[in-house]
């Protein structure tokens, strides 16, 4: 696509918008009449709809440099200082998104634990953002509030979380960043909003988590004003999980010594392997020990609507607090995060403030009260409407499918001779290339085969084929398949197995003929999440 170029804003130009003015309003620039918007909005749909046709058919994404892409937006350092036809640049905006963008709509994408967008989420972005409510009061936003808080109360529902209450914030990290700033505040013994974190001898505030907690956790104690040194790290078992009776004996020792343990945070479904921590065992030392108990359940929390889902989600009701994310496993397009809680009171205690400027009334909920956002968005529309076109029961059979898929793929990959498999839990299963020569001394490869899959997985994302992460299970870099993709197949699961195998044999051919020349730190590619 060529550069942009703008054209200087010229009114009699044959705008596709036209506006006229009535008599006694203002000429606003960017006002558009009923038509005009009507036009523009069904050429804009039209596009959209001819996208989500053809998106198998296209790349997952191109291997397109910075510097191409700046290029393309032409460089030029200021404002436009006239403006353009509106019809003109949502056309050239669709094509530059629509040519130059990673699709987590893809069948064959499998990246993080990122998801395709639900049609009817596009769609109510859209809608949601032609009303506008700012839900940060109830005043300023009526049905959209109540929308919100019937949200909070389904997803809870949908988990089988108790009806307390809660919001919709950004994601993940949000969702869990706010249950941490609740819980610092619920266990402080002094008045924590006026005299901070540690006022003269008040106690350390401690956190216990694994370290295959997000790191979300590492941003809000730092956030809080707590510091890294407050969290107590738990020793995990042989599947990265938890162990509740090395919890009991931290949370005991921080008391022994003066410390206040202020809150322990469980994972369901860890990002790297979908691990489950042991919730029920990890809920029976927080009651007993009165502490303020959170899971993260960003990623695998809503798969509790599964009728067989694993054990543990059963006990998600026993936390004080969940993080869930629409915008992974619900498929709402980004973004949407929610935070739920047992006890509402508990968010109005760490967040409201009642300053003279605002005038809400208490009858009704104002989010502005129980989160750290004061304007918002109305992102439960999104959330909403998906759960009403398909119920409980299309998000079992969505998320059952998806589970089933990954478990198909662990398959598939132990049936394959130059694959080797890691780890299968939920929608997630790790493995890595093992070619023939190195199948027999692994251990001693160890060095060689990390950086020959980090090279495969560098290869597989450039492709545009297919799109997978990756994950480093007990020191072995790994290639990380998650699956929150109603779009994925068999075929596309089938057609990445055989992509990873052809790579990895090129790979292996190229540093055979010359050497091992791609050091590891060349292929160094993402590990972010
Ligand atoms: C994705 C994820 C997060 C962070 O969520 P965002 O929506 O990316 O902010 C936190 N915890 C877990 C377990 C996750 O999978």
């Amino acid at each position: 696509m060529a550069a942009i170029h703008r054209a200087p804003y010229r009114r009699e130009a044959g705008m596709t918008a036209p506006r006229t003015p009535q008599p006694g309003r203002r000429d606003a620039p960017l006002a558009m009449t009923g038509d005009g918007f009507r036009r523009l909005g069904h050429r804009l749909v039209e596009r959209i709809a001819e996208l989500l046709e053809d998106l198998p058919g296209r790349p997952v994404t191109r291997d397109e440099s910075p510097e191409v892409l700046k290029a393309l937006l032409g460089g030029a350092p200021s404002v436009p200082e006239g403006g353009a036809d509106a019809a003109a640049l949502l056309d050239e905006a669709a094509t530059l998104l629509f040519d130059h963008s990673l699709f987590n709509g893809h069948p064959s994408f499998l990246g993080y634990v990122t998801a395709s967008p639900a049609p009817i989420g596009i769609l109510a972005d859209f809608l949601a953002s032609a009303v506008n409510a700012n839900t940060g009061a109830w005043r300023l936003s009526p049905i959209a509030s109540e929308i919100e808080l019937q949200t909070i109360d389904w997803l809870a529902d949908l988990v089988g979380f108790p009806r307390g209450g809660g919001l919709l914030v950004s994601g993940g990290n949000m969702a869990n960043i706010v249950a941490l700033l609740a819980a610092r505040r619920a266990a402080a013994t002094w008045d924590l909003r006026r005299d901070g974190v540690r006022p003269d001898d008040a106690p350390r505030l401690r956190v216990y988590a694994t370290d295959e907690t997000h790191t979300w956790l590492q941003k809000a104690v730092d956030l809080a004003g707590l510091g890294g040194a407050c969290i107590h790290w738990i020793a995990t078992d042989e599947q990265q999980r938890m162990r509740p009776e090395a919890l009991r004996e931290a949370v005991a020792a921080d008391r022994a010594a003066g410390e206040l343990p202020m809150l322990v945070v469980a994972t369901a479904g860890t990002v790297s392997t979908g691990a489950l921590d042991p919730l029920g065992a990890i809920a029976d030392v927080c009651e007993r020990e009165r502490v303020w108990m959170h899971v993260d359940g960003c990623y695998g929390g809503v798969a509790a609507c599964v009728p067989d889902a694993p054990p543990p989600l059963a006990e998600l009701g026993r936390a004080d607090s969940l993080a869930l994310d629409p915008h992974k496993w619900l498929y709402a397009p980004l973004e949407a995060g929610a935070l739920l809680v047992r006890d509402r009171e508990r968010l109005r205690d760490a967040f409201a403030y009642h300053p003279p400027y605002y005038h809400f009334g208490q009858e009704a909920t104002n989010f502005v009260d129980l989160g750290p956002q004061n304007s918002r968005g109305f992102r439960a529309l999104k959330v909403w409407l998906a759960l009403r076109q398909v119920g409980r029961a299309g998000y079992a059979q969505m998320i059952g499918e998806d589970m089933r898929l990954a478990r198909w793929l662990a398959g598939r990959v132990q049936e394959h001779p130059e694959l080797e498999l890691a780890t299968q839990s939920l929608s997630i299963t790790t493995f890595r290339f093992v070619p023939a020569e190195l199948r027999a001394r692994p251990a001693d490869a160890a060095a060689e085969l990390d950086a020959l899959n980090r090279e495969v997985l560098d290869r597989v994302q450039r492709s545009g084929a297919a799109f997978v992460s990756n994950a480093v299970v007990r020191g072995r870099y790994v290639l990380r398949p998650c699956i929150v993709n109603f779009h994925t197949d068999e075929r596309a699961l089938g057609e990445l197995i055989e992509l990873v195998v052809r790579i990895g044999r090129e790979v292996v051919a190229s540093w055979g003929s010359g050497a091992r020349s791609v050091s590891p730190s060349r292929t160094g590619t993402t590990t972010r999440r």
